[in-house]
């Protein structure tokens, strides 16, 4: 996405991809009927009125849910949880009542115990963010979880049954199917099958498995920890 942003601005760049596709992360992947993105659930934009307007996009209600006690609940899990056994709405709402309100954030572990309280903590939030992240909460910085933890009210969590909470509640969504459907770029604009192998930054060359470049101005849009390999 980068790389043909680049190529947008600066018609002459040379653009290289190692893969046979482009998009990178934007790409998506179909199998029969099935569509997988591999990253974008949500397009952020700060003028959400330039996606409004985009008659390519369209606007979807989120449906998620949560596996949960072999059944399935909405998400999230903090307005949800009313509906499973007695002893765990208990806990969550026990946990709400005493959460630790003044303690200094400094993990997610922190974060979840200030807000939501240990119940729901041990329910969810403490599992889930350990699969996600791969990492014992208590390891975790918190400083990114305001924007995309959905807040909710007292009474939204102790009553519960509220959906349209959090960042992505509804969220634009190209009409035809597969998030690289939003990449505009014709195929021969950039050499696919490509790899970047070396770089002499003193000669300024540039080597890949087809090619060598001499170049001006180099600018890598790869992962950094490709880009020192
Ligand atoms: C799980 C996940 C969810 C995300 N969700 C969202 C979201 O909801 N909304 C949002 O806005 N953003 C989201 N992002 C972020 C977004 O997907 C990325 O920021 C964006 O796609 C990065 O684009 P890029 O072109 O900079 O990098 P990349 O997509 O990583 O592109 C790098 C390209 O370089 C190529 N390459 C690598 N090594 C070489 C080499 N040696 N030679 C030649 N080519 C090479 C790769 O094949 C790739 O095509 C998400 C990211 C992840 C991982």
């Amino acid at each position: 996405m980068s790389g043909l942003t680049l190529k947008k601005q600066i018609p002459e760049a040379i653009i290289i991809e190692k893969n046979h596709f482009a998009g990178g992360l934007c790409h998506t992947f179909r199998y029969n009927d099935f569509y997988f993105d591999c990253t974008g659930h949500y397009l952020h934009s700060e003028r959400n009125k330039l996606l409004n307007q985009n008659a390519k996009m369209k606007k979807i209600k989120r449906n998620s849910k949560i596996y949960i006690e072999n059944k399935y609940i909405d998400y999230p899990f903090q307005t949800h949880f009313h509906s499973l056994k007695k002893n765990i709405v208990k806990e969550c709402i026990k946990g709400f009542m005493e959460r630790e309100e003044k303690i200094k954030v400094r993990s997610i572990y922190d974060w979840v115990m200030k807000y939501y309280g240990k119940g729901i903590g041990n329910h969810f939030m403490f599992p889930y963010n350990e699969k996600l992240w791969r990492k014992p909460v208590d390891n975790l910085n918190a400083d990114w979880m305001g924007s995309f933890i959905p807040k909710i009210s007292n009474r939204d969590i102790l009553h519960g049954g509220k959906t349209e909470v959090g960042y992505n509640s509804f969220f634009y969504y190209p009409k035809s199917p597969g998030f690289d459907n939003i990449l505009k770029f014709n195929e021969n604009e950039i050499n696919l099958e490509e790899k970047a192998i070396k770089i002499d930054i003193q000669k300024k060359i540039l080597y890949t498995n087809k090619n060598k470049y001499k170049y001006d101005v180099l600018a890598s849009t790869i992962p950094l920890i490709e880009l020192m390999k």
